[in-house]
């Protein structure tokens, strides 16, 4: 029975300086290990009460994973601590120092005795390659309680793990099933209309799982599936994938970690399309998303903030008539600021944002009222009205995002 423990140490992360993230990131690695966690420890780096946390967790736990304080600096003491509380000594991994010394060769500076600490492990440890810094992470057992350390910066802690620490894992376990996952990402559709949609697939569902996730508008699926063969793993997560294709595929945009804008840019580039912003509440926010990305040049002609109703009559021309009549936040707006931006800037596409961010009404328009307009050359601009709830921010996120959407769909 697995029963395993993550101590994070670091005086920062009881300051509330940081957060405890690189729990968080174990936690969903080792949930997908199979292996409990039933205890997350935070410990500051003070070796008294870091020696006590170890006692007590030998006591709960069989697996201690250990984060931070492997540093060359004087308040950096895990290993201490964890090499008197073992009983274990600290020895120069050979490796580690010599890859230490290059290090300093290689970058013209001079070594201090502190960084050669770094390379102290515990005596018959195991040891797992930083490949993004100095100090090397290390897995032992003693008494049947497998200690597992791993340094506190997340960029060299979750490559160590997920390319090292999770093999050792598997190995010491003998756990002989690959486990893979695949992301889902939907936009359009709310967490529980889809988790309505397809609440009969999550039930059923002991192997690929089906674990739901909703952020800023967006709901991911992750599916997981463990199995012996890989490739028997990948056609289940394939039938999975199937089966909720069917349900509400309509509103699957993409895969892993790619983001709407991203597909966008895709879109544009496949169909050597080019684009323009007229912005108004979003404020640039559409093209800086779309500037995030490489390559933007290609599909992005440019974009005009167009937050006052002068600027939208002078710069983009959106007609007196318009701004009078049926003001800034209307449908007959964002036709009009999407028709010019196109025409200005010679693009294919032009796409206008304009709506009430709040927290305030504007121009007797309720807060969440947002207008997208969408002008392709040829045909008919489209308008999309809302009535969105929430934050300035949320509103306005969500407003970029809807943007992507249309033009994606
Ligand atoms: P270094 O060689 O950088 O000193 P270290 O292994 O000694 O690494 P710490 O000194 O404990 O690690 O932490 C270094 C930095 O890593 C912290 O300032 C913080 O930014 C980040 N960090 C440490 N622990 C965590 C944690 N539990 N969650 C998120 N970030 C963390
Ligand atoms: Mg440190």
């Amino acid at each position: 029975n697995i029963r395993t423990e993550i101590i994070a140490v670091g005086s920062e992360l009881l300051l509330g300086q940081i957060v405890n993230s690189n729990a968080q990131f174990l936690s969903k690695e080792l949930a997908e290990l199979g292996m409990n966690v039933y205890y997350h420890t935070v410990v500051g780096d003070n070796p008294t009460r870091l020696e006590q946390a170890i006692k007590i967790a030998k006591e709960r736990s069989n697996i201690i994973i250990f984060t931070g304080g492997l540093g060359p600096t004087k308040d950096d003491l895990t290993k201490e601590t964890i090499s008197k509380s073992l009983g274990k000594e600290l020895i120069f991994d050979q490796a580690a120092l010599e890859s230490i010394e290059q290090y300093f060769v290689q970058t013209k500076r001079i070594m201090s005795e502190n960084n050669k600490k770094q390379a102290l492990v515990l005596d018959g440890s195991y040891i797992l390659k930083n490949d993004y810094g100095m100090a090397p992470g290390m897995a032992l057992e003693v008494d049947h309680t497998i200690y597992m350390l791993l340094p506190g910066p997340p960029s060299e802690m979750k490559p160590m793990f997920q390319n090292y620490g999770r093999e050792y894992f598997q190995n010491q376990l003998g756990f002989q099933e690959k486990i893979i996952s695949r992301v889902l990402r939907f936009f359009g559709i709310g967490e529980s209309q889809l988790e309505t949609d397809i609440q009969d697939i999550i039930d059923e569902q002991i192997n690929p799982t089906v674990a739901p996730l909703a952020s800023e508008g967006e709901v991911t699926l992750r599916l997981t599936a463990k199995h012996v063969d890989e490739e028997v793993a990948n056609q289940l997560l394939n039938e999975l994938e199937q089966k909720i294709h069917a349900r509400v595929g309509e509103y699957l945009y993409g895969y892993e970690q790619t983001t709407l804008a991203q597909e966008l840019k895709t879109l544009l580039i496949d169909k050597q399309k080019t684009i323009s912003a007229a912005e108004s509440l979003t404020g640039g926010m559409f093209s800086e998303q779309l500037t995030a990305l490489e390559g933007s040049s290609q599909f992005l002609k440019g974009s005009i903030i167009s937050y006052s109703n002068e600027m939208k009559a002078q710069i983009l021309n959106v007609s007196k008539q318009t701004l009078d009549e049926y003001g800034a936040v209307s449908e007959q707006c964002a036709k009009e600021m999407a028709e010019q931006v196109r025409k200005i800037s010679n693009s294919d596409i032009g796409i206008s944002f304009t709506g009430v961010a709040g927290p305030e009404p504007h121009e007797g328009q309720p807060v969440g009222t947002v207008f997208i307009g969408i002008s392709i050359k040829d045909s008919e601009t489209k308008i999309y009205p809302f009535h969105f709830a929430g934050s300035r921010k949320g509103i306005r996120v969500r407003t970029v995002k809807y943007g992507c959407h249309y033009l994606v769909k």
